[in-house]
């Protein structure tokens, strides 16, 4: 039997998330106010708090000008020092390990400089072949700027003829003595497939490769343990489940084990220890924290929502999300089955808060379940449509619409 309506709004009295916290943006179309927004895996809602603490900082400057670095309510040189603990609790990190900085493609960039040595009988990168087109990008120009050939140096991972996600032991079957790095998603953003990080971290140092994580889809989605995973390198974004609005400031985590050894990084004024900085020296001394990966002094008015948002991920805490989270999606995917096939693995211990479905035309289904439905899912060419049920904001309400309208539309 098709859940009910009453039945959704029952379960959303009993199991409540956090949807006070957020704008939810008004529906275009259908028989609700609100959207039913499934696209938080994409750009996640903006968090209430967001514009006034934003104007508060934007008003130190108008108050205070350059005296703002020191004097603003909260001082604009040591900013980003804020955002290093909740930051570091959300991923399973030390806060010597982690770093809010840059974007999310630039911090890869910045971490192969470190992480990504090759030689000739050891230079290739394992990837999967649905990488983010943006990794695969990163790597392949990684691999050239070290003058090898992508086409032979760049491993692409494919699932089993059939199937949709990577299997684990297929995984590790493919890290030999050539691979100089791996570096996978944590959470795959076209079929939401969640990796075993802990298993394929140990298996890649097996083989003596480096292992680093792009977890643009892992960070705030699912509970992680970079520390003690081992894991040696990480970057995230922080604009898709972490709330902190388009392009938002990244995140970066270097283990602990390489903080302070001798790798090459790429420098700036921001590089150098914050308790020598203003000495002016021609050379930097490098604190032994992540913090030696920044360049550059941050943008402050881009840190701000970062800041409010992860307020929010310390005050609930991750693994009561997550909890809800498993809740949320079973029942989309029971209200979603039958209906079109789901790509996303059946074992919540492998997926996280997204469902990815196979159907034709799924651009202009993702249209009609827009403007006729007000449901906001999105679609990746040529025939996936993607639906994240987001613990902090989304309901069950919001699945059941999801579930009826796209059983409307299916062709
Ligand atoms: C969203 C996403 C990106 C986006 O990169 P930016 O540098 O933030 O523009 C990169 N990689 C993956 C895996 C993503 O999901």
């Amino acid at each position: 039997m098709t859940p009910s309506e009453t039945g959704a709004l029952e379960l959303d009295a009993a199991d409540l998330g956090h949807r006070e916290l957020f704008d939810v943006p008004p529906a275009q179309g259908g028989d609700y106010p609100e959207v039913a927004y499934f696209a938080g895996n994409s750009l996640g809602l903006r968090p209430k708090a967001t514009r006034s603490e934003l104007l508060e900082d934007l008003d130190s400057w108008a108050a205070l000008g350059v005296e703002g670095h020191l004097d603003a309510a909260r001082p604009w040189l040591p900013y980003h020092e804020l955002l290093t603990g909740p930051a570091a609790r959300l991923v399973g990190a030390l806060p010597s390990e982690t770093v809010v900085m840059n974007t999310l493609t630039v911090n890869l960039h910045l971490l192969m400089v470190s992480f990504y040595r090759p030689t000739r009988s050891r230079h290739r990168i394992v990837i999967e072949d649905s990488a983010f087109p943006s990794d695969s990008y990163a790597v392949r120009s990684q691999v050239a700027f070290h003058g090898y050939d992508a086409e032979d140096a760049v491993i692409r991972l494919r699932p089993r003829p059939g199937e949709h996600s990577l299997r684990t032991a297929d995984v590790v079957e493919q890290l030999g003595g050539d691979v100089a790095l791996v570096l996978l998603g944590g959470v795959n953003y076209l079929t939401g497939e969640l990796m075993d990080i802990p298993t394929i971290t140990k298996a890649g140092h097996a083989a003596g490769s480096i292992v680093g994580w792009d977890l643009a889809h892992a960070a705030g989605n699912v509970p992680l343990a970079l520390h003690d995973w081992d894991v040696d390198f990480a970057a995230w974004c922080s604009y898709k489940y972490l709330n902190s609005g388009p392009g938002a400031i990244a995140g970066a985590f270097v283990h602990e084990r390489h903080l302070g050894a001798d790798l090459p990084r790429f420098e700036g004024w921001w590089s150098t220890d914050a308790k020598t900085r203003f000495e002016m020296t021609p050379e930097s001394r490098p604190p032994a924290t992540a913090d030696a990966w920044q360049v550059s002094n941050p943008p402050i008015f881009s840190m701000s929502p970062v800041r409010t948002s992860l307020e929010i991920f310390d005050k609930v805490g991750i693994e009561v999300l997550r909890e809800r989270s498993v809740r949320l999606t079973a029942y989309l995917e029971k209200l979603l089955t039958g209906t079109a096939e789901i790509i996303t693995p059946a074992d919540p211990a492998r997926r996280g808060a997204q469902l990815s479905v196979r159907v034709r035309g799924a651009g202009e289904l993702s249209r009609r379940l827009r403007f006729e439905y007000g449901v906001i899912a999105d679609s990746r060419e040529p025939d996936v449509l993607r639906f994240a049920p987001v613990p902090l904001y989304s309901t069950y309400h919001d699945c059941w619409r999801a579930g009826t309208a796209l059983a409307e539309v299916m062709p």
